[in-house]
């Protein structure tokens, strides 16, 4: 089996990595708050590396999943890039920008090695379960190379096009989260204002044309028992629909829906801060209101 070095231990990478851990990779962690990676080796039976380069060194497969591109390039940059192993293939589960990334590819190429932007969806649940979404950007035999490790932990693994691709298409889709979350919460604290059961509400919107994630999963699992649980940070949001509204920016198609998600994200994180959840931003329509959901 291919060696795996993992750089990144957070809400989502840590569950990713335990499914490759569980899958029988032998696997390297590495964690910049080291306690993290010490209590996931001793858990897995994974070796912790001092280093992100001394994670690397011996990696057949290396998987990154940091909160911004330019965090992975940073840790390539400083760190990595003279350790990676020659033929060595780049994985990276960062919600990324594409130009980020296609420049991290540039790089690494010089040296011999694949990158693939592999992004996910399904949440902390479905990384637990297996089950997350891949969306893929790069060669296809690049794909081939790393598609085993990324079965450990995705379901559906889509090839989006070149590098970059599936960074595009997971802000995209992180921008219609936004909106829907956002919509949702409007409809929600108006009818609850009126006098009429969020519950209730519900019960009809996802029998009917207006239901999305947001309305079957996201509020009657977090906001309707006020749980609003941390999973995954309202400012890795705001990045994701601000990376969105740069691309439709790039390609010169005007998308005001798309910013206005950036928007509203930007101003909710800066209200809630940096450890909101994303569903939380429906707390800084509740405030506008005046009425809570329920
Ligand atoms: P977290 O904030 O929980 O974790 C971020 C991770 O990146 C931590 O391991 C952190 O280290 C590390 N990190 C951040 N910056 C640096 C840096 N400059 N150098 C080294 N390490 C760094 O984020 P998530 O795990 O939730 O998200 C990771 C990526 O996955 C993001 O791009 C996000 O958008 C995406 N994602 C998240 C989902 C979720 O449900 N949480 C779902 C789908 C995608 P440290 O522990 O030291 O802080």
């Amino acid at each position: 089996m291919q060696s795996v070095a993992f750089i990144g231990l957070g809400a989502i990478g840590r569950p990713i990595a335990r499914r490759i851990a569980v899958a029988g990779f032998p696997l390297a962690v590495w964690n910049r708050t080291s306690v993290r990676a010490a209590a996931f080796a001793l858990e897995h039976k994974a070796r912790q590396a001092k280093t992100p380069g001394d994670a690397v060194k011996d990696a057949d497969v290396v998987v990154t999943c940091l909160s911004t591109s330019a965090d992975v390039e940073q840790v390539i940059d400083t760190a990595l890039l003279s350790e990676l192993k020659p033929g060595s293939a780049f994985l990276d589960c960062t919600s990324g920008d594409p130009a980020t990334s296609r420049r991290i590819a540039e790089k690494l190429a010089a040296n011999k090695i694949g990158f693939i932007d592999a992004p996910v969806s399904g949440g902390v649940k479905g990384a637990e379960e297996g089950t997350l979404t891949v969306m893929c950007g790069g060669a296809a035999k690049d794909l081939d190379r790393v598609r085993p490790v990324i079965e450990a932990f995705g379901k559906k693994i889509v090839h989006c096009g070149p590098v970059g691709a599936g960074d595009a298409v997971k802000a995209m889709n992180q921008a219609l989260l936004a909106l829907t979350i956002w919509g949702t919460g409007e409809a929600l604290v108006a009818l609850s204002k009126s006098g009429v059961s969020a519950q209730v509400a519900l019960e009809v919107i996802n029998a009917s044309s207006g239901r999305s994630n947001a309305s079957m999963n996201l509020f009657p699992e977090r906001v309707l028992n006020r749980a609003f649980p941390r999973t995954f940070r309202l400012a890795l949001l705001d990045k994701d629909a601000r990376i969105a509204a740069q691309i439709a920016r790039d390609e010169r198609v005007p998308a005001p829906l798309t910013q206005l998600a950036a928007d509203l994200c930007t101003l909710a994180r800066q209200q809630l801060g940096e450890e909101a959840d994303h569903v939380e931003a429906v707390k800084v329509i509740e405030q506008w209101a005046g009425a809570e959901i329920r």
